[in-house]
């Protein structure tokens, strides 16, 4: 490869082609622009002029030879293919560019979820063609997944490698399986989005905003679906389903579809799950109007909260040992296990006063198995203690038979320790622990799969879709042995193999 006197060659002057050519022209580097549609052409020249002069680069549009004719790209010394997503066009192309180039020409395809191989197994140098697969958009994400297909040779990852850091992108290489790394790991973000969006567990706002202030997404599933174009995503999922035989993990949603059905397509058709017409999108901030609280509290012993009996004790809750005087204002217990949680319950419910909420963490246990080893469900109240962070909003779940005052109580609480509570269904894992640890759990088969190592798959997971920590370093901090707890009870309770633990999180948890 020597792009210095050779330029760079794109199929397809669309979004992704485009924002390749951008990334390109900013590089210094000269560029074939290849699409066989005049209109589109038009398009992509009209976007580079303009993203060009913001930068005060105009002059370098004229490195750009734009082609109708995929006989235009002979002179390329890399050509990057961003046409639509369809196994038979890239065929076609692939089989094509293998005639018209060199047989040292690099070809790669931008594919974000057909299969590399089958795309190079059309060509009869299939050594030389990988995947090259940019983010969107391309000239501001860093992230490119370099995809060695079965019979990719090392020279043109390298070459991909080289290429990539010429363009300032970190390139991070990975087999040939579907999805990649970031398209398959980033997969139950959505689909156990939409599977508690399906099960009425929370509407589309609460389940974004757990995600975004109670867990550090930037934006929340059904923010981002509307952004991506639930169109694509579906897509995507649809795709990996079938190239894996039916993975259940994979599985799309029938709200995808009928959305889609409805042209409810995200931004791009003013209305997805968001109306994005005249009125504003809601504001995330939040409102907390509760009139603050204070007094001493019982505590659990268990793990389940990290970081909540020092934060209690700050905001004027301080861990009451004995009966108090005043009594005390709340009980939280924390424990995990379910043979431990019985007798911490009773504990911490037999010093209680009746009218105080009794707060019991259920990332691993439904509400409905704690209210068994409850003698006054009146006060009970769920919560997930694994994603409390620091401030923003808690996820609570209220008995059914809570009563009113006592829940009003249990908001007040929450409120003076800075949290939003945001009433949920009972349902197996909550909001955060769920998706969370789902992403853990993908994360785990793409390591044990051999997509790519550990450390790879967090780099592409934080660059690629901005996720506020590598889904793997983020298992170790849960703690492997209470992410395999909220899979193993996520398994139990919906008897579905889509929940299994990946037995790398077992074999870490034991660890
Ligand atoms: P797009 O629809 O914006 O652009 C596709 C372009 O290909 C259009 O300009 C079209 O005129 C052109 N085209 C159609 N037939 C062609 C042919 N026979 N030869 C050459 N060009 C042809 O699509 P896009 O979003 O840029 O996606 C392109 C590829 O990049 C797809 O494989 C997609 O999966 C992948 N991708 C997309 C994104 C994204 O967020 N949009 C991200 C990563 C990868």
């Amino acid at each position: 490869m020597n792009l210095d006197d050779k330029p760079l060659g794109i199929v397809g002057a669309g979004t992704m082609g485009s924002g390749i050519a951008l990334s390109a022209l900013y590089a210094g580097l000269d560029v074939i622009l290849q699409d066989p549609f005049p209109g589109s052409l038009e398009k992509g020249k009209a976007y580079l002029e303009s993203f060009l002069a913001k930068k005060g680069l105009e002059e370098r549009i004229s490195k750009v030879s734009f082609q109708a004719e995929l006989e235009g790209l002979a002179p390329a010394s890399v050509v990057i293919e961003a046409a639509p997503e369809t196994l038979e066009l890239k065929q076609q192309i692939f089989s094509k560019l293998d005639a018209i180039c060199p047989k040292d020409t690099i070809l790669a395809t931008n594919t974000s979820t057909l299969s590399v191989t089958e795309i190079a197994a059309v060509t009869r140098h299939p050594g030389r063609v990988a995947g090259m697969h940019f983010f969107n958009p391309p000239a501001v994400l860093k992230l490119v997944e370099v995809v060695r297909g079965m019979e990719t040779s090392r020279a043109a990852i390298d070459a991909l490698f080289k290429l990539a850091q010429l363009l300032g992108k970190v390139p991070v290489e990975m087999g040939d399986t579907p999805g990649f790394i970031v398209n398959r790991v980033a997969r139950p973000f959505y689909g156990e989005a939409l599977r508690l969006l399906g099960e009425k567990a929370a509407d589309h706002q609460a389940i974004d905003r757990v995600l975004e202030a109670g867990a550090g997404f930037r934006m929340g599933p059904f923010r981002l679906m509307d952004l991506i174009g639930i169109d694509i995503n579906a897509t995507a999922m649809r795709s990996m389903y079938e190239q894996t035989f039916g993975e259940p993990r994979y599985r799309p949603h029938w709200i995808q579809m009928q959305m889609m059905q409805a042209g409810r397509l995200g931004r791009k058709s003013g209305r997805g799950f968001y109306d994005y017409g005249d009125t504003l999108e809601e504001s995330s901030e939040l409102h907390l109007s509760e009139a603050p609280l204070s007094g001493p509290v019982l505590i659990s012993k268990g793990t389940y909260a990290p970081g909540l009996a020092a934060r209690l004790a700050e905001a004027g809750f301080p861990a009451a040992d004995v009966a108090e005087d005043p009594p005390p204002v709340a009980g939280f217990v924390v424990t995990g296990r379910e043979e431990d949680l019985a007798g911490e319950i009773r504990r911490v419910e037999a010093r209680l006063p009746y009218t105080a909420p009794l707060f019991v963490q259920a990332a691993d246990i439904s509400l409905s198995s704690i209210m068994t080893h409850v003698s006054s469900p009146e006060r009970l109240v769920a919560f997930d203690g694994l994603f409390l962070g620091d401030g923003g909003v808690v996820t609570l779940v209220a008995s059914p038979l809570l009563k009113t005052d006592v829940k009003e109580t249990a908001a007040r609480i929450f409120a003076s320790l800075d949290y939003e509570p945001l009433w949920a269904e009972d349902t197996p894992g909550l909001i955060a622990p769920r998706v969370v640890c789902m992403l853990v759990n993908e994360a785990a088969f793409a390591v044990l799969e051999g997509v790519a190592d550990a450390e790879t798959i967090d780099r592409a997971m934080q660059l690629g879709v901005n996720y506020p920590r590598g889904p793997l370093a983020w298992g170790r901090q849960i703690g492997y042995g209470r992410v395999l707890s909220v899979l193993d009870h996520m398994r139990s309770e919906y008897g579905e193999e889509r929940y299994r633990a990946c037995l790398l999180i077992r074999r870490w948890a034991r660890q």
